[in-house]
Formats: structure tokens, sequence, C-alpha cells
């Protein structure tokens, strides 16, 4: 079933990074999405360490809302160079058969099996172990605080 695609090697956030994290909390983020998942992770410190997909989907997230923010030069850098774009691992399209693959979920931080429903990438089949819809809204009633700190 596993091709070698390898345990994508996890890294601690640089200095720089960290920097970058911190600019995504002055953001507002679509509730409920990937995204949002993913910088709350990052914010609250669960998320230390990034893959290299993990830093190309941090990437897309800090330039999708790049508008909510003032990078600074060495900032935008980094995005310009780590923003390749990873939705086409999402856009892919499955035989009819096919009901998992393995796909990056920027949750999971890794690459996960997915469900493929009708020939497109579903959920991740790890959803259990993503952060409560709870404790999500829990975060955001706390927005304020914790995304202006
Ligand atoms: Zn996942």
């Amino acid at each position: 079933m596993k091709k070698g695609e390898g345990m994508p090697e996890l890294t601690p956030l640089t200095d720089l990074e960290k920097s970058i994290v911190k600019q995504l909390g002055k953001a507002r983020f679509p509730p409920a999405t990937a995204s949002k998942r993913f910088a709350v992770g990052l914010l609250n410190g669960n998320v230390t360490k990034l893959s290299d997909k993990g830093r190309r989907f941090l990437a897309y997230v800090v330039h999708r809302f790049r508008r909510q923010y003032t990078l600074s030069p060495q900032q935008q850098e980094w995005v310009r160079e780590w923003n390749i774009p990873i939705e086409g691992d999402m856009k892919k399209h499955y035989t009819k058969r096919t009901v998992e693959a393995s796909a990056y979920c920027p949750i999971c931080n890794k690459m996960t099996q997915h469900a493929v429903l009708g020939g497109l990438l579903a959920g991740c089949l790890h959803m259990a172990e993503h952060p409560q819809p709870e404790r999500e809204k829990a975060v955001e009633d706390k927005q304020g605080d914790l995304f202006n700190a």
C-alpha cells in the first residue's frame, strides 16, 4: 500500500516562522476550515514542528489572508519561497473505485489516509484525532485574547 513516500520529516519552527505564525494571530479565519484549525494549532502551541508540506500549507494560509496583516520583507520572502501550490493534492481525481488515498492533512500535519468519495478526495480518516469542535468553539469564544495577545 505504502509506496515508500517515507515519513515527512518534522522540524521545529524557526524564529522567522514563529514570527509569521504570530502575524496569523491577527487574522480572522472563516470558521470550521482547515486553514483556521491549522492556524489555531500553531498559535496555541499544539504544533511546534512542521514538515515541508506543512510549511507549504503555512505559506499558503499566510498568503491567502495576507490582507489582514503586514509582513516584513523577510517574512514575505519566506512566504514566496514556500508558497508552492498544494491544492493540486486536494483536487486530484481518483478512479471511481478508489475509496482511500494518501494525502497531506494540515491538521494532522502529515500524510494521512483520506476517504475518496465519487473520485474526489474527502475527509482525513484521522478526523477523530483532530481537535474537537467544542474545543475549537471555546477557542473561538476567546479569540479576542488569543489572537491579539
Ligand atoms: Zn487529519
